[in-house]
């Protein structure tokens, strides 16, 4: 039985979906205006293993992370470039995917950029001054926190303890300092739309409720955020979502600790970060995605010095596994992981006199699921695959080992496919991961920044040349009008 811990209800709560076994599910995305550091990964991994354990779990999981492409930050960052706002966030949102896959992480399902979505924004923020839960001030549109009873039950933040001043004050002043802004009117030199309220851009929190309520209905099974988000992000969210559809907004509220640095939580604004992209000059993404799972995902994470060598050694431990295992079965055409998942399929094919040898190996894979079962207890579970890893090296190596083949591919299936929830699957098959897939990257990149400057330079016959070269090596390469794209 999966259970979750709810940051709504502050308990454990055994995972039931809305709709039996189909799971919708949000994850606030990047604001696109730098590149993103390890603080942030630990967000977008620790959804990365939670969505991927509910999938292997029988789940079909449909996952949501927006882009926030128009907000204060982008703003200033275009000011200070004296660019447009478009060239940041093309820029970022470009960098951001090609990080996430970097590290393997998943896509979602969709990544909606809030420039998309304001008409249906406009939508509700009207709908909710009809409510009466909103209110026009000065161009500005905004949320009556007063008016909306349940505000602070994420937070458990109380409306009283939020307000300024004294009561009279802020009776006067009526609508006050803690409601928060919809629609912000607009100012000279900023990016605007057009609205009933005159011209202006939607505030940030009312993006994520639009994009998640668009995407996967009014009511969600799960929503997750950084800890920083709970408030006021998540609650402004809750506040809108429910006082426009007049239904519950989220099932679970899971949110994840910090990762700190000499005892403070890693951010831009503090200025004691590193970005992803110099980290992964040093260290493989296994290594960092094995660093995510030294620590509960509710708890702090400590980043330190050392720390990374450290997870290199754990992960290494788990790398060689697969190396020691893949020598001892025979290779086929096919990559071994296909040959595996098939062994995991037609498991019971596999001759009797190995009975003892699953045991033992389900044992250990009851082990992680236990893990990962008790709300996704990531150091728990490595725990698990270590004792696999040991099981194997010892075993396997025993004097007359029957059935070794067999016993090293059946090994290999499992652990990849348990490591893989993690992100730790072997390196040698992960798509976007290995160090092979780096030098293509940098090798594509000069490839088509050559093949850019031949077509400025209006020497197409030599440009289709290469394009058609690398079509019959099995790269196909779209040209668009501001970028080329390649795929294999
Ligand atoms: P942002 O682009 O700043 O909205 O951040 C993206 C995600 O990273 C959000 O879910 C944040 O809560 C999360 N985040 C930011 N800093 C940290 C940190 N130091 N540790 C863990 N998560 C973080
Ligand atoms: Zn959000």
């Amino acid at each position: 039985m999966l259970q979750i811990y709810n940051s709504l209800t502050r308990q454990l709560e055994e995972f039931q979906p809305l709709y039996k076994d189909y799971v919708t599910f949000y994850n606030c995305g990047p604001t696109v205006y730098d590149f993103f550091h390890i603080g942030n990964a630990r967000n977008f991994i620790t959804f990365d293993n939670i969505r991927r354990y509910l999938i292997y779990r029988g789940y079909k999981v449909k996952f949501i992370q927006n882009i926030t492409d128009i907000e204060d930050k982008i703003i200033r960052k275009a000011r200070e470039e004296k660019v447009p706002v478009e060239n940041i966030t093309e820029k970022y949102t470009r960098y951001f995917f090609d990080y996430r896959n970097k590290l393997g992480i998943l896509p979602a399902d969709y990544h909606p950029r809030a420039t998309e979505m304001i008409p249906f924004m406009i939508e509700m923020i009207k709908g909710l001054i009809e409510k009466g839960f909103a209110y026009e001030k000065g161009g500005d549109v905004l949320f009556s926190v007063a008016a909306f009873k349940d505000y602070g039950k994420l937070s458990g933040k109380k409306i009283e303890d939020l307000r300024e001043g004294d009561r009279k004050k802020v009776k006067k002043e009526k609508e006050a300092a803690q409601d928060f802004v919809l629609w912000k009117s607009y100012k000279p030199g900023e990016p605007y739309w057009e609205s009933p309220w005159g011209k202006g851009r939607p505030g940030w929190h009312l993006e994520c409720s639009a994009m998640s309520m668009k995407y996967l209905g009014e009511t969600i099974d799960i929503h997750g955020g950084g800890t920083d988000l709970q408030f006021p992000h998540h609650e402004n969210e809750i506040a809108q979502s429910e006082a426009y559809t007049g239904k519950p907004f989220v099932k679970y509220w899971l949110h994840n600790g910090f990762l700190i640095i000499d005892g403070e939580k890693m951010s831009k604004s503090l200025g004691n970060f590193f970005m992803i992209k110099d980290v992964l000059d040093n260290y493989s993404p296994q290594t960092i995605r094995f660093f995510m799972c030294m620590s509960h995902y509710r708890k702090p994470l400590e980043y330190r010095k050392g720390i990374l060598t450290n997870a290199q050694k754990g992960f290494n431990h788990i790398k060689d596994c697969y190396q020691f295992l893949k020598e001892h079965f025979s290779q086929t055409e096919s990559p071994p992981f296909i040959l595996c998942d098939e062994l995991l399929h037609y498991q019971y094919l596999l001759p009797s006199e190995l009975e003892n040898f699953f045991k033992q190996l389900f044992a250990y894979k009851d082990e992680y699921e236990s893990a990962m079962d008790e709300d996704f207890n990531f150091p728990q579970a490595v725990g698990a695959l270590f004792n696999i890893t040991k099981f194997l090296n010892t075993h396997l190596r025993e004097d007359n080992v029957s059935h070794l083949p067999q016993k090293a591919a059946y090994g290999y299936a499992l652990l990849d496919k348990l490591a893989g929830i993690l992100g730790l699957g072997d390196p040698d098959y992960e798509k976007g991961t290995s160090k092979d897939d780096k030098t293509m990257d940098d090798i594509m990149e000069i490839l088509l920044s050559t093949r850019q400057q031949l077509r400025k330079n209006k020497e197409f016959a030599l440009a289709d040349s290469i394009r058609d070269r690398l079509e019959k090596s099995g790269i196909t390469i779209k040209d668009f009008p501001d970028k080329t794209t390649w795929s294999r």
